[in-house]
């Protein structure tokens, strides 16, 4: 059905420099007689080595490694050469397989009783197999709405249980950080011996001979990340897309620029295969569609996990209760720190009682906006509704979508105060007034820059779930994945960082970040909770993640997206332009822009908006400037499809981030 070439390119498959992996093994030819007068006649001429090397053999029923019985034995090549030269020994090169989950031993995972929610989501993917295998029909996809910990994951395995008794096969695939062993663990633990894993940190040679695996239906289930999709499985019936809302299953870097959720739903149409979508946070696009009855709905309202003793006050199962802290209160009674005074006394309870905290920054909020501390404003484009950045070198706050420029204010529009400044936060700035407030304490960072080297990330875990550090502080890395029992404080310093990036989904990435932050707090039996702090208390992103209101979350985030018409109200696309100097990148940027309006408006073609040219939002990167241009439009195709676009231009159709 599809290109195996283009295939192996995107599971970076490198043919001719991957082989399969060779080894001599060696096993016994001839029957129990014949070894036995072998062996007489060898000790009658004391050949030690021969005797050692038969008798090895013949405690093995398949052949053994040369090396290996070489090495046990104390016996040389030479002396296995000789039996083989009398016949009685077979000495062949086998192909061995570089297996990336060799050596683990997975616990069974025992089939649980579903709750009648969980049966009746998993009943709704039983009816997408059935309509998908019937050929009449091609079945749409099922979005499967739950919050962490839900049950979500047990609806997978018990549909995969199905597919498999069908004599089908099955794509899971998850968020490359959330493919930790834990994971891997529980599908390989429910179906031992028939998953094969596909991601980013096997060796090119694992890769080659999971894939190979997997192209001759030696393996059922094949878990991983984003280019798993391609996994070339001969009977496909089912593709899970856990996390459904995560930016990494676009390939926002290379072409192509493809989305594992496109490419599953276009490999249904061929194959009939059922789709499954699995989220907290679905994102606001799929919920649209489930609305308009494009796909399928299942919801798993209630949590599974997080029951607490008998005689705690939360209940069983309940959601972590979620703090908001004003941080304009804060300035106002006299706490100018980076810590409320809420978080700081919820920190010293947690290291009093020997419990364990995260600290979480978004990665990208240095510096880039403007904020009045006494009243929370921000500046914003009035075309786009976005936050301007604000530009040190030309002192200019500047729309990075329609390229408004505005100076910076002295004073805030709104309340006259003078406190209105850029707004910037590191790790190292929390690192380093943390160890002023506790300096007792055990801190952990982990950052882009720590995290750098192989193996750095499963390090630092490892240091904080042995509970060698009691606080860890980083960036959204520290969201996802963990599931640690004494961590029972989440504090997120600043809401603002993630709420006021220029970009559309600036809302909805706040809110999808908050809710998953918050949710790493409630996963142990000591409960816990989470407190986010904000100079934007009121906003519904931040308003909504904390009483754990999607639904709430998205009639308002769907309301904005209509008012100005962005997705899923119109297709969006994303020109970047690059070069090393900066007078050309923008001439060529607004020579493109004036060519596209021209086109949108000699093809007559209604609600197409061409805006831009702006400076991206890191408008120079590896010393070239980046300009983009973004269209708008019912559909951008007619625009452009006729475009041949110039050496220098990137193109990204459905972006997930204009950042
Ligand atoms: P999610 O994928 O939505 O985060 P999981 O499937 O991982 O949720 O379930 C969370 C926890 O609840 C797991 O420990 C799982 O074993 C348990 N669990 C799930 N479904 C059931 C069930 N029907 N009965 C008992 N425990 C369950
Ligand atoms: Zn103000
Ligand atoms: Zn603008």
């Amino acid at each position: 059905l599809i290109d195996q070439g283009l295939v192996q390119t995107l599971l970076q498959i490198t043919p001719p420099k991957v082989r399969p992996k060779l080894t001599r093994v060696s096993y016994i030819i001839v029957d129990q007689g014949k070894v036995g007068e072998e062996l007489a006649r060898l000790a009658k001429r004391h050949g030690v080595r021969q005797i050692a090397l038969l008798e090895a053999l013949q405690g093995y029923t398949l052949p053994v490694e040369t090396i290996e019985l070489c090495k046990s034995t104390g016996a040389s090549n030479e002396a296995l050469r000789r039996l083989e030269a009398k016949g009685l020994v077979r000495i062949e090169e086998r192909e061995v397989r570089r297996d990336p989950l060799a050596g683990h031993t997975f616990a069974a995972n025992p089939t649980l009783k579903l709750t009648p929610a969980q049966e009746a989501a998993l009943r709704q993917i039983v009816d997408l197999l059935a309509a998908g295998q019937s050929g009449k029909e091609r079945p749409a996809a099922l979005l499967l709405h739950g919050a962490t910990g839900s049950g979500k994951t047990e609806v997978y395995l018990q549909a995969l249980a199905r597919v498999l008794a069908a004599g089908l096969q099955a794509i899971i695939l998850v968020p490359e950080i959330a493919l930790t062993p834990q994971t891997i663990a529980r599908f390989a633990g429910r179906f031992p011996g028939r998953v094969a894993v596909l991601h980013s940190r096997l060796t090119p040679g694992q890769r080659f001979d999971e894939w190979r695996r997997i192209r001759d239906g030696l393996a059922d289930i094949v878990v991983g990340s984003r280019s798993a999709i391609f996994a070339p499985l001969p009977r496909l019936g089912l593709i899970v897309l856990d996390e459904e809302h995560e930016w990494t299953y676009k390939q926002s870097d290379a072409t192509p620029r493809y989305h594992a959720r496109e490419v599953a739903l276009q490999l249904a149409k061929l194959t009939g295969a059922a789709v499954v979508l699995g989220s907290a946070t679905p994102d606001v696009t799929t919920t649209w569609q489930a609305q308009q009855g494009a796909i399928h709905l299942a919801e798993l309202p209630e949590r599974v996990v997080g029951r607490r003793p008998a005689g705690d006050s939360q209940a069983a199962g309940e959601l972590p209760p979620v703090e908001i802290v004003d941080m304009r209160a804060e300035l106002r009674a006299g706490n100018r720190s980076i810590f409320s005074r809420s978080l700081r006394a919820a920190l010293t309870d947690v290291l009093a009682a020997r419990e364990q905290a995260i600290l979480f920054l978004n990665r990208r909020g240095s510096a880039s906006f403007v904020l009045c501390r006494d009243c929370g404003q921000t500046i914003q484009c009035s075309r786009c509704a976005v936050s301007l950045s604000y530009h040190e070198g030309e002192n200019v706050l500047i729309c990075h979508h329609c390229n408004r420029r505005r100076p910076v204010p002295q004073q805030c529009p709104n309340c006259w105060s003078k406190r209105i400044r850029y707004f910037g936060l590191g790790t190292e700035k929390v690192e380093d007034e943390m160890r002023m407030l506790f300096p007792q304490s055990r801190l952990l960072r982990w950052d882009r820059d720590v995290t750098g080297r192989q193996g750095a990330h499963e390090a630092i875990l490892e240091t904080f779930a042995s509970h060698q550090a009691d606080v860890l502080i980083g960036t959204q890395m520290v969201a996802k994945g963990l599931d640690l029992p004494l961590v029972t404080l989440v504090g997120v310093i600043s809401a603002d960082t993630a709420l006021h990036l220029p970009d559309l989904r600036a809302g909805e990435r706040t809110f999808q970040l908050l809710t998953q932050v918050a949710g790493r707090a409630g996963r142990s039996e000591r409960g816990g909770r989470a407190i986010i702090q904000t100079y934007s208390p009121e906003h519904y992103a931040i308003q909504s993640a904390a009483t754990h209101d999607y639904h709430g979350f998205y009639a308002q985030e769907i309301a904005f997206r209509q008012s100005l018409g962005y997705p899923p109200f119109r297709q969006l696309a994303r020109l970047v332009y690059t070069h090393s100097s900066a007078d050309k990148a923008e001439a060529e940027a607004a020579r493109l822009t004036a060519q596209l309006q021209q086109a949108a408006t000699q093809a007559g073609l209604a609600e197409t908006e061409v805006i831009g040219p702006a400076p991206a939002f890191l408008p120079r990167l590896q010393g070239v400037y980046r300009w983009q241009i973004t269209i708008l439009a019912p559909d951008v195709h007619p625009l452009l499809a006729p475009l041949s676009l110039p050496a220098g231009w990137s193109l990204d159709i459905d972006p997930v981030t204009l950042l």
